[in-house]
């Protein structure tokens, strides 16, 4: 592509350039000479019948002399830069501005046809052989008393006509070379502001394209190309940053799933070596089955994420009331709550309250939102599960008054596997998955998650949902 654009433009400049060159040679020369000819002989033509009606004319009524005549005709031929003739149908030429008058001397035209115009007002010719190079010559006849008695003829020479032709045609020349020029011009700008940008933008892909996604693609202008150029650097980042994701999240996976495995293969090589005494193996094997449920947990939390990410946020919408998810989903923790003397209080607004979302899913974020705030909560607190309604708009909160979450860990607690320094003391089975699911699954329904945290105070996570249009109808 890189060269073949550039060698096309070029191409096509140079294809201007002959075929304008061709055109200017060819048509150009002839059209300008036939033009010039047709209104110089036009000219003649009409001079030579006024010539004929008037000064002529005389002539053969003998109005005037033939002296007065040719004083005349040779004035008119200066002016006209022109040879004027009469001539007599035999041929006879009575007078010539281009020769002095002599009465004695008797030139003849050889084989004069008049008519040798016909069809067109004038002939370019060596007029019967009277003159030694071409001449446009017209011919006007003396009409007197109904009959032709001479005829009137102008003469110019084409060499002078060349000379306006050729002086017409230079001007052309040179139009045609400021045309090149500035094409030029165009065509050095098109390479600075198309060719060379794409050079650069093709380069910066082939670095993609061979793994270099950090390599930055470097167009500062303001036009579509930059606007490529820039959407290109944001996908190069995009996908290095995905990338780097990607790593750090494996590197995560293979970290959590490596500590319960080596513990439990250390409990259980001490309990096959004898280190640990058959006794103490309830004990231990109780610590075994809890890393093992820490690895269960890990794994379904890894598919839950992975199916919500490949299945490509396909959600089964339905009305369903939130407030009876809520109830339910918050009783399933009541042996949990019981252990920690922790209650659940709920603020639900109205009886029933209908959304429209997809319920499991939902489910899954309360689940895991109610889980974290007992699981960060001190005994003998109580946990507040909300809704309230705004607009088109249902907000469900989940506060606690926990060990509340670090400034620094705001951003982050939304990340695959973060889990805060403070909550790793309270829950050593955490996976740090559940809140990065959460996020997903609201944002799978275009809506949004929050959270508001004090450190030693407690924590309030507050997401919207749809409101669905049945609550109206339960109203009516
Ligand atoms: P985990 O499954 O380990 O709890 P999460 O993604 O649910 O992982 O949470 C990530 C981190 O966010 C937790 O380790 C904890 O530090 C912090 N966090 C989440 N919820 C709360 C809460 N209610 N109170 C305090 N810290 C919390």
């Amino acid at each position: 592509m890189r060269k073949t654009l550039y060698l096309k433009f070029v191409l096509a400049y140079f294809i201007f350039g002959v075929f304008g060159f061709v055109v200017i040679t060819t048509f150009v020369p002839s059209m300008i000479r036939d033009r010039l000819v047709r209104e110089k002989a036009e000219s003649l033509y009409s001079e030579a019948t006024l010539i004929a009606n008037t000064y002529a004319g005389g002539l053969y009524t003998s109005e005037t002399t033939l002296d007065t005549v040719k004083l005349q005709l040779d004035a008119l031929s200066i002016y006209m830069n022109s040879v004027i003739r009469i001539i007599n149908p035999s041929g006879r030429v009575v007078l010539d501005s281009s020769t002095t008058l002599n009465p004695d001397e008797v030139t003849m035209i050889d084989s004069f046809d008049p008519t040798i115009t016909s069809g067109s007002y004038y002939v370019i010719d060596h007029f019967f052989g009277s003159f030694d190079q071409d001449v446009i010559s017209v011919i006007a006849p003396i009409v007197n008393g109904y009959m032709v008695r001479g005829y009137v003829t102008i003469h110019y020479q084409m060499d002078s006509l060349e000379k306006s032709a050729n002086s017409l045609l230079s001007i052309s020349y040179i139009t045609l070379i400021i045309l090149l020029m500035l094409s030029l011009i165009i065509l050095i700008f098109f390479t600075e502001i198309v060719y060379v940008p794409l050079r650069r933008i093709t380069y910066a892909t082939e670095q993609y394209a061979s793994g270099n996604m950090h390599y930055e693609l470097q167009v500062d202008s303001d036009d579509e190309i930059g606007y490529l150029a820039a959407c290109l650097n944001f996908m190069a980042s995009e996908i290095a940053r995905s990338e780097d994701d990607q790593k750090k999240f494996i590197a995560n996976v293979s970290h959590d799933f490596r500590s319960p495995l080596t513990s439990i293969r250390g409990y259980l090589e001490a309990m096959q070596d004898g280190t640990i005494p058959p006794e103490m193996f309830q004990k231990y094997l109780g610590i075994v089955l809890n890393e093992t449920e820490r690895l269960t947990k890990l794994t379904n939390s890894l598919l839950t994420l992975n199916n919500l990410n490949t299945r490509g946020m396909i959600l089964n919408l339905s009305d369903f009331d939130i407030n009876e998810v809520i109830r339910t989903t918050a009783a399933s923790f009541e042996g949990t709550c019981r252990g920690k003397y922790i209650s659940i209080e709920l603020f639900l607004t109205g009886d029933v309250l209908f959304v429209n979302a997809d319920l499991d899913k939902i489910q899954q974020v309360l689940y895991n939102l109610i889980d974290n705030a007992i699981k960060f909560s001190h005994n003998y607190s109580s946990i507040r599960l909300e809704t309230s309604e705004k607009k088109n708009k249902v907000f469900v909160s989940v506060k606690d008054t926990g060990i509340g979450i670090p400034k620094d860990d705001l951003k982050l607690i939304w990340d695959r596997f973060y889990k805060s320094d403070s909550s790793r003391g309270k829950d050593k089975k955490g996976t740090g998955l559940g809140l990065s699911i959460v996020k997903e699954i609201i944002n799978a329904h275009g809506e949004h998650i929050n959270v508001i945290s004090t450190e030693g105070v407690g924590s309030e996570f507050i997401f919207s949902l749809q409101k669905s249009e049945m609550n109206d109808l339960i109203e009516d």
